[in-house]
């Protein structure tokens, strides 16, 4: 019987590693079992650094979250003034100015730990919506644009789904560079890259942002909360709508919360005054 739980259990891990794998984490550490309550799976195995720590979330409750996400306290904003753009009326002219002023950044670690180049932000720089996700993966850093892999493309579908194009919006990360093997970014990568994003939203000035994940929701509104508390509800962003739902890699592995995200995208078209299809993001 003994023998019997120890296959299974070996290959429930086994399972579970191929899991983590292919969302990129290959770093794992070791957790006292007898400790631990819940799955004996889940709690032997948690992942360092995953690549969407909302994955790990909604996986696991909240009290064993095993990495703490990077929050930057509102202030940490508060310096990003616009530089070069100040006066400049034109958002096209003023995106040009500010990645311009990014340059080959090498202000933080990321330049030197196999990024191939930055992931700027893509998209209308008049659009009324802007989608903000975490941080560039390898298809990003390979293409210079956000969102073009997997979880691109159901990005794309949502956008759809919404009756916008793709070319109507804007969309952006908290940070600009690849981490090595996808980790979470470090708060200090955070904000050293951040004020550009500021910059970038002040140019733009879309009239709702939709934060993809916890990640970009913790950092942009500095609050520490689960998923579940920032749902379904509208966020004072300096003097923006923001609305968080769901991070598109999340829902490749857990495609029934898409239906959570359509209500979550609903609410953002309400506030735009569009119609709502009948039919939501498949
Ligand atoms: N995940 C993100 O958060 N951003 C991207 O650009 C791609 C995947």
């Amino acid at each position: 019987m003994a023998d019997m739980l120890d296959t299974q259990l070996k290959r429930a891990l086994a399972e579970r590693i191929r899991y983590y794998n292919e969302l990129g984490i290959y770093d794992f550490y070791r957790r006292d079992i007898a400790a631990a309550s819940g799955s004996a799976v889940q709690d032997a195995l948690i992942p360092e650094n995953p690549i969407h720590p909302e994955q790990r979330e909604e996986m696991t409750p909240r009290s064993k979250a095993a990495v703490a996400v990077p929050v930057l306290p509102e202030a940490d904003f508060k310096g990003a003034i616009p530089k070069l753009e100040s006066g400049v009326s034109d958002p096209s002219e003023a995106l040009r100015l500010i990645r311009e002023d990014l340059g080959d950044c090498t202000r933080c670690r990321l330049h030197k730990q196999g990024r191939k180049q930055i992931v700027f932000g893509v998209g209308n720089p008049k659009a009324e919506l802007m989608f903000i996700g975490e941080a560039p993966g390898a298809d990003e850093d390979q293409q210079g644009e956000p969102f073009v892999g997997r979880a691109g493309q159901l990005l794309n579908n949502m956008i759809k789904a919404m009756g916008l194009r793709r070319e109507d919006i804007y969309i952006a990360n908290i940070i600009k560079c690849r981490p090595p093997g996808n980790r979470t970014p470090e708060r200090d990568e955070c904000e050293t890259c951040s004020p550009f994003l500021m910059r970038q939203i002040s140019a733009i000035k879309p009239k709702a942002i939709v934060a993809l994940g916890a990640v970009a929701a913790k950092t942009l509104l500095a609050i520490n909360a689960p998923m579940s508390e920032f749902r379904g509800r509208w966020f004072d962003f300096r003097g923006t709508k923001l609305a968080v739902t769901y991070h598109p890699a999340f829902l490749l592995r857990d495609p029934r919360q898409k239906k959570e995200t359509w209500k979550d995208l609903q609410m953002v078209m309400k506030e735009l005054g569009m119609a709502i299809p009948a039919k939501g993001a498949e």
